[in-house]
């Protein structure tokens, strides 16, 4: 299950900068995972808790935001926003397309006191 080593590495990443912040707690953590990124949102709902345990960071909310996958036609060279990788052209019709963004996943902001 790789969402729980991802969470473990989120984790550590917002424990080191709450760390080198001196925070005496992290309040919110805000993550982006694109709508094309491999990642099941209910696992890491469900495992960033538990990965946070016993730290810093532990009750702090957690926001993820999705931002849409951006995917250039492979036929007509359109760039369109979508919510899938498998969304047709809106300007042809194709299928086939190469996706620019979208699969992301990263910490955006710690809130910490
Ligand atoms: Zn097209």
């Amino acid at each position: 299950m790789h969402e729980l080593s991802l969470c473990r590495s989120i984790a550590d990443l917002v424990v080191d900068a709450a760390t080198r912040a001196e925070a005496e707690s992290v309040t919110r953590i805000t993550l982006e995972i694109g709508l094309g990124a491999p990642v099941e949102i209910e696992a890491i709902r469900f495992c960033m808790p538990l990965c946070l345990e016993d730290t810093v960071a532990a009750g702090a909310e957690l926001v993820i935001e999705r931002p849409l996958l951006e995917i250039r036609c492979g036929a007509c060279g359109t760039t369109h926003a979508a919510t899938t990788a498998r969304a047709p052209c809106p300007s042809c019709g194709a299928l086939a397309g190469t996706i620019l963004s979208g699969r992301q996943m990263r910490v955006v902001s710690i809130e910490a006191r």
